[in-house]
């Protein structure tokens, strides 16, 4: 019996996000006092075994380099075959696009009980019972799950990175029937941008901007806070700014310690994608803007006045001319 815990790469690095996995995942195997092993897929240029600090033993790492491109089906494949040679009975990962795609998939191919979104550890005391958010977290459901192995995604920023003294043992697995139903053929990235899923800070923008010219402040305030920037709905759909920008409940859903909205109402939709956020900052020139209710400090003022005095005054702080 052990947890094994999947994580991400990108461009041959582990993502910080995984960080949270890997010390939710040992913290799980500790609970059921069994060993944290952890997966990592692709070609990958970080010492794996310094991920020991996490509180893992051991890195699996299928070095095959046609997982260096996110293929829900291929990755299911080999996380279920990992997972049955190592006998896990939980398997942990993130609750990110990629951890999405793979759940249902993974859960259905292993029998496993599935619970998606999970904020806090299991509760062990009777059964396996993991307590998760729902209706956009709005509310909490404990799922108790029965079958033998069990898959947990965590929700980002859900639980504290614990770090210790550890050294993990690498073992390179090279899968010989890796073979993709479908073939990448060309990656277009959006160079030299913060990544919003990634980012511990959100700077953020909406109708009250009243238009594209305008976003110089708030491009402006996220490179003073090194902050990736994001926009409401209306925001993309007109085109002021990037669809891949677009936060809430039909847009990115994101968690990050700090989400500053500038000019935006805080309509339940919006409310939907950023929630989880540790610290909001809301800044509206209308004291009743329904965002407020949901925010940890609010400044009532004209954005136009507002951000460009905020962003002065960190750059002063941070010694920034
Ligand atoms: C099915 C469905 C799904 C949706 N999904 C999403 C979603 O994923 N994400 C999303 O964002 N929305 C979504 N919406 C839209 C959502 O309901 C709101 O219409 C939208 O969030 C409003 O955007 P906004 O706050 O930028 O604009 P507005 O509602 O127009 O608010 C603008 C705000 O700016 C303030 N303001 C104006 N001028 C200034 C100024 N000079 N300084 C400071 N403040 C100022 C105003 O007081 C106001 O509060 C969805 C709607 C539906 C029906």
């Amino acid at each position: 019996m052990s947890v094994l815990i999947f994580i991400d790469q990108a461009d041959g690095q582990i993502k910080k996000s995984a960080h949270e996995v890997l010390s939710y995942g040992a913290a799980v195997a500790k609970q059921l006092n069994t060993t944290a092993e952890a997966l990592v897929l692709g070609t990958v240029s970080d010492d794996l075994s310094t991920l020991g600090k996490y509180g893992v033993s051991k890195v699996h790492h299928a070095t095959n380099d046609v997982f260096n491109h996110i293929d829900a089906q291929l990755f299911t494949k080999v996380i279920a075959e990992v997972a049955v040679n190592n006998n896990a009975s939980v398997i942990v990962y993130s609750q990110n696009h990629t951890g999405k795609a793979i759940a249902g998939r993974l859960s259905a191919k292993l029998k496993a009980g599935l619970v998606s979104g999970a904020v806090a550890l299991p509760d062990t005391s009777n059964g396996f019972v993991v307590k998760k958010s729902v209706f956009s977290a709005k509310a909490y459901a404990n799922v108790s799950v029965n079958s033998a192995i069990k898959i947990i995604t965590v929700n980002p920023n859900s639980f504290s990175v614990v770090t210790g003294n550890g050294v993990a043992e690498v073992n390179t697995i090279n899968i010989t029937d890796a073979n993709p139903s479908v073939k990448v053929t060309a990656v277009n990235k959006v160079s030299g941008e913060i990544s919003l899923t990634e980012a511990e800070i959100v700077v953020s923008g909406g109708r009250g901007l009243k238009g594209p010219e305008n976003w110089g402040i708030v491009e402006d305030l996220a490179k003073t806070l090194h902050a990736a920037t994001a926009c409401s709905r209306p925001v993309a759909d007109t085109n002021w700014r990037p669809h891949h920008e677009h936060v809430g409940q039909t847009g990115i859903q994101i968690a990050p310690n700090l989400y500053i909205a500038i000019g935006i109402s805080g309509a339940i939709q919006h409310l939907a994608g950023v929630n989880r956020s540790k610290v909001i900052v809301v800044i509206n020139k209308d004291p009743e803007a329904p965002f407020f209710k949901a925010a940890d400090y609010g400044i009532v003022g004209d954005a136009f006045e507002v951000v460009p005095q905020l962003t002065a005054e960190i750059k002063k702080l941070k010694g920034i001319a």
